[in-house]
């Protein structure tokens, strides 16, 4: 049996430097398993373009990426600029809301837009405020309706329409804007397979989201990004809430002191693993190879500690959306990723908690796999979910199989740490189905004469369903 390669899955962000037919075949060639669309750059034309590309080239080299439509959800950001403006140390700013195309500098107070007309009702003096992902320090000095008046902290240049983050500061945005629901219906449209909600800070948030992905009648799995306070705040009723979970460190990092960012990974890992819920470790895992073919000592080991931590998976932003090293990065990821799991020990996760009986069954069957030379664990999933917990097992070294008939699910699957998807039509006979995939499996030359299947499945007994543990041995 063929040790799987890794098992950490890779999300790559689409832009600029992959959007060709040949770079996206060479990420999916490579082992990309979710394709990632960040709504804050992308045009509805695009999307439609991108998707069906991706979609014709999975199809043509047979391995279908699922596709994440990343909707921005409440962001706060300073307007259009025709140039940029150089901010000195001591200089005053007013944030207003009305367009400033050419900030003017009014008896030397600049004038800079921002597209939050209520930001003065959740401010005060004395609070930061920070431009371009914390690049540009600002100190609040005075507040009315119409302006908010800071003094930079720290000579800077402000670009156009930049992020601005106000750390440990509620406000009242609401958690799906117009923007987000007309992006997400063209997501619908194009049968997204994950929908990832920004700045998540409750499970209303996701309940909210969830709601209107029904009313328009998909069934699209909604990953909640945790990216401030908040959000940290409300960990467990939002994992409870959402289908998965990506900690969004980059904003994360600005909204929080960035010295808990560590801790708040490793908990919200933890939190998800004890769940079955996946998790997604983003932002800044090779940022040095958006300019450099080789990552710096510090994200080999930034990654390998998220790998450590048993993450369902890594992403690329940056380095994926305009890097010069794209394909590398993937490469990358996978070099450290097949290293490092080789190092975890081949026990299950202890903290899942498994409530059906079938799922309980699954960690008798995973256990199984392990203690066995040579094993496969294989189960057959309609919801997923069986899948899911497999997954969330963590069965660290024994290949995972799994098959369902429901198109789509064999995407979204590759999110699963460790899952190999198939889509498969099903027998109304259990055991024709178990052969079927066996076959299947032979074929792919995922396993071989001697290989060992551990599949938890129905039988029938004396016309009853049963579920079982079966082992069954390979004969080619
Ligand atoms: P973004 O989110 O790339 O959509 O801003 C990721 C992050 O903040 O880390
Ligand atoms: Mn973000």
């Amino acid at each position: 049996m063929k040790t799987p390669e890794r098992q950490t899955k890779i999300i790559a962000t689409i832009g600029p430097a992959t959007e060709s037919e040949e770079m996206l075949e060479s990420l999916i060639s490579e082992g990309v398993d979710v394709m990632r669309l960040n709504m804050a750059h992308a045009s509805h034309e695009w999307i439609r373009e991108i998707t069906e590309r991706i979609r014709r080239i999975g199809e043509k080299v047979k391995r279908e990426p699922a596709i994440l439509m990343d909707v921005k959800g409440p962001e706060i950001r300073t307007g259009y600029l025709q140039s940029p403006v150089q901010l000195k140390r001591g200089d005053l700013i007013d944030l207003v809301f009305t367009a400033q195309p050419e900030p003017p500098r009014i008896e030397k107070v600049w004038q800079v837009e921002v597209n939050y007309d209520k930001l003065h009702e959740h401010l005060k003096p004395g609070n930061n405020v920070l431009l371009d992902n914390g690049l540009i320090p600002l100190l609040v000095v005075e507040i009315s309706p119409k302006k908010i008046r800071c003094r930079v902290l720290q000579d800077a240049e402000l670009k156009s329409r930049r992020h601005v983050n106000l750390p440990g500061i509620k406000t009242g945005l609401p958690s799906i804007t117009e923007k987000d629901r007309l992006d997400t219906l063209v997501g619908i449209e194009c049968e997204h397979d994950f929908f990832a909600l920004s700045f998540t800070r409750d499970a209303d948030a996701i309940d909210l989201f969830k709601s209107f992905l029904k009313d328009n009648n998909s069934n699209a799995q909604v990953i909640a990004k945790i990216e401030d306070q908040q959000g940290v705040n409300n960990l467990e009723e939002i994992v409870t809430a959402s289908d998965g979970l990506m900690i969004a460190r980059g904003d994360l990092g600005i909204e929080c002191p960035f010295e808990e960012l560590p801790i708040i990974q490793r908990k919200a890992v933890s939190i998800c693993l004890s769940r079955g819920k996946p998790v997604i470790v983003a932002t800044h895992l090779l940022e040095s190879m958006i300019e450099s073919p080789v990552p710096t000592r510090a994200e080999i080991s930034d990654v390998a500690n998220a790998i450590n931590e048993e993450a369902d998976c890594v992403m690329l932003s940056g380095e994926t959306t305009t890097g010069l090293y794209p394909i590398e990065c993937v490469r990358m990821l996978k070099r450290i990723s097949s290293r490092i799991e080789r190092e975890l020990p081949p026990v299950l996760s202890e903290s899942l908690r498994l409530f059906r009986p079938k799922a309980k069954m699954l960690r008798s069957a995973a256990l199984l796999a392990l203690r066995m030379e040579n094993a496969a664990v294989l189960v057959f999933t309609r919801s997923g979910d069986l899948a899911a917990k497999l997954g969330a097992l963590r069965p660290n070294g024994a290949p995972l199989f799994a098959f369902t008939d429901i198109p789509g699910l064999h995407r979204r699957l590759r999110l699963i740490w460790g899952i190999e998807p198939f889509l498969m039509e099903f027998s109304k006979d259990p055991e024709q189905t178990i052969q079927e995939a066996i076959k299947r499996l032979i074929e792919e030359e995922r396993v071989e004469t001697g290989d060992q299947i551990v599949t938890v499945t129905n039988v029938l007994a004396d016309g009853k369903v049963v579920e079982s543990i079966q082992l069954r041995e390979v004969d080619v």
